[in-house]
């Protein structure tokens, strides 16, 4: 049977776009190993399709043979979502050939494309025709619409705009049979039935593969500022976060913590970048304002912000940009602290959302509760504050190899973590979905009316059990 699915699998999408191990130097790791390098899977086949006709025909030549597919975007996914099992039976369906833009509607303010589209390619699509496309994370460089939708993914200007679900209006997908849905809608208001487009967002190529979307776009912002402010104390931060909202409305675009460990992180390994004012408290925090008017109006709303601010005594101390390449240069520092705490050797990630206003007692109970369960150990914390959303992550103490400190305390540390942002209740996972890595996590922390019902929903839609197997929804 294999033979026959690779020949039919070639015959679709022409010999040059099925890869297999038995090729010579045939490399397929870029496709089989996670971002993180945690996981090494291996494929029947990478099978790399141009349009959706030919997606369509794949899904069909693989649900005849019961052959599980596994859809992958730019492969950044922090979840073990996107990589196959190591059976060597999974074909691994990569959506970058696809990956044109389809049509902008200026009017419409949507812009459509196709599913392998690099998120960096469609906010430049957006920018050239004038608009903007808000969706930004520190993988828009690699990572795909697709997977965006795929992940729900979040970035840092949800605080303004929304996940990426709230900026999509319509989605062309192929199901598990190899039909296609073509819901391709620009309408803001469609209520003719059960809501698909959603259901599929977030859905991890568990429920279907996702061919083109079309997205919202937005006026492009007159001006934009960035400003880096020292605070005392969580409670501070969120004190903060509330009097931006009071002064700013939907000028505030951005929000960001970062605890002190996680910026003498990037002090240490990327010296060269500077940060600022980071050593005298424990807490900074990166603000983003963006106007409809002008510079002036923007910069004089920012400076009465961080003088009421520190008139309250929720900031200590904050520069604010002076130009587009300041700015830039502090968002970097920013997206480098995930690279510096690679730099510092493994550790235990968690991506973590609480109601804002528990934050900083679910912070102050989970580190004593760390501090004294694995003596030590150093937090490095930070994230999209603006959203409830925390990269609680847990590094092993000085001097102890990462390796080690994660074979030793892993499950202990999740299990701590989690149990917390339960009581406190918070989702263990806000942003990077569940993949393969917390899907055995679900049955002990999702409600189980939701479960049984997503379960349902999974069995309804991919009753062979065919598109990304035991991803979010654990085997049985
Ligand atoms: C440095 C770095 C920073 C990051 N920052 C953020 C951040 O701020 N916020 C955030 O949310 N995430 C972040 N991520 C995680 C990651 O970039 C996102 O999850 C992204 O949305 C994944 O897109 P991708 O194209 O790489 O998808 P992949 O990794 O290829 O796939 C991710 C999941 O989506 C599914 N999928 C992919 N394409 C399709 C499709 N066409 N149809 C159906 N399912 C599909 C896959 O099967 C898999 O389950 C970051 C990652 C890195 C490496």
């Amino acid at each position: 049977m294999t033979p026959l699915l690779l020949d039919q699998l070639r015959h679709i999408c022409g010999p040059a776009n099925v890869l297999t191990h038995d090729a010579p130097a045939t490399d397929l790791s870029p496709w089989e190993q996670d971002w993180r390098k945690r996981v090494t899977g291996r494929a029947l086949a990478v099978v790399r399709p141009g349009n959706t006709a030919e997606v369509a025909a794949v899904v069909k030549a693989c649900a005849a043979t019961g052959t599980a597919i596994v859809p992958q975007g730019g492969n950044t996914g922090l979840v073990v979502g996107g990589v196959p099992d190591n059976s060597g039976t999974q074909i691994l369906l990569s959506l970058t050939r696809m990956n044109a833009v389809r049509a902008v509607d200026p009017a419409n303010l949507t812009i459509t494309v196709e599913a392998g589209c690099v998120l960096q390619n469609l906010q430049a699509a957006a920018e050239n025709a004038g608009f903007l496309f808000p969706l930004s994370l520190g993988a828009e460089g690699s990572c795909t619409i697709g997977g965006n939708l795929g992940t729900n993914a979040g970035g840092t200007q949800v605080v303004r705009y929304g996940n990426t679900r709230e900026l999509c209006l319509g989605l062309e997908v192929v199901t598990a049979q190899g039909d296609i849905w073509h819901g391709l809608s620009g309408l803001r208001k469609d209520n003719t039935g059960y809501d698909l487009r959603n259901l599929m967002i977030g859905s991890e190529g568990t429920l279907g593969i996702i061919t083109a979307a079309t997205m919202k776009l937005y006026p492009q912002p007159a001006a934009q500022l960035t400003a880096w402010a020292a605070v005392p104390s969580m409670e501070a931060a969120v004190q903060l976060l509330g009097l931006a909202h009071q002064r700013l409305g939907p000028g505030l675009t951005g929000f960001e913590v970062m605890g002190q460990f996680a910026l003498s992180l990037v002090d240490k390994h990327y010296p060269q970048l500077r940060v600022p004012l980071w050593q005298d408290t424990p807490w900074c925090v990166l603000l983003e304002n963006s106007d409809s008017e002008n510079e002036q109006h923007a910069r004089s709303q920012f400076e009465g912000l961080l003088e009421a601010a520190m008139d309250s005594g929720c900031v200590s101390d904050a520069v604010v940009a002076e130009n587009l390449s300041q700015a830039k240069g502090l968002w970097h520092i920013r997206e480098t602290i995930t690279l510096a705490q690679a730099q510092e050797g493994l550790n235990i990630k968690h991506d973590i959302s609480i109601p804002v206003s528990r934050i900083p007692d679910f912070v102050a109970e989970t580190d004593a509760l760390l501090a004294r369960e694995v003596p030590g150990v150093r937090m490095v914390d930070f994230g999209h504050l603006g959203d409830g959303n925390l990269h609680y992550n847990v590094q092993a103490p000085e001097g102890v190899d990462g390796k080690a400190f994660l074979r030793e305390n892993e499950d202990k540390v999740n299990t701590l973590v989690f149990d917390q942002v339960k009581r406190f209740d918070g989702s263990i996972s806000a942003e990077h979905g569940v993949g393969e890595l917390k899907a055995g996590k679900l049955p002990l922390y999702k409600d189980p009316t939701a479960l049984a019902m997503m379960r349902a929903v999974k069995q309804a839609l991919d009753p062979q059990n065919l598109l990304n197997p035991g991803r979010v929804l654990p085997l049985p």
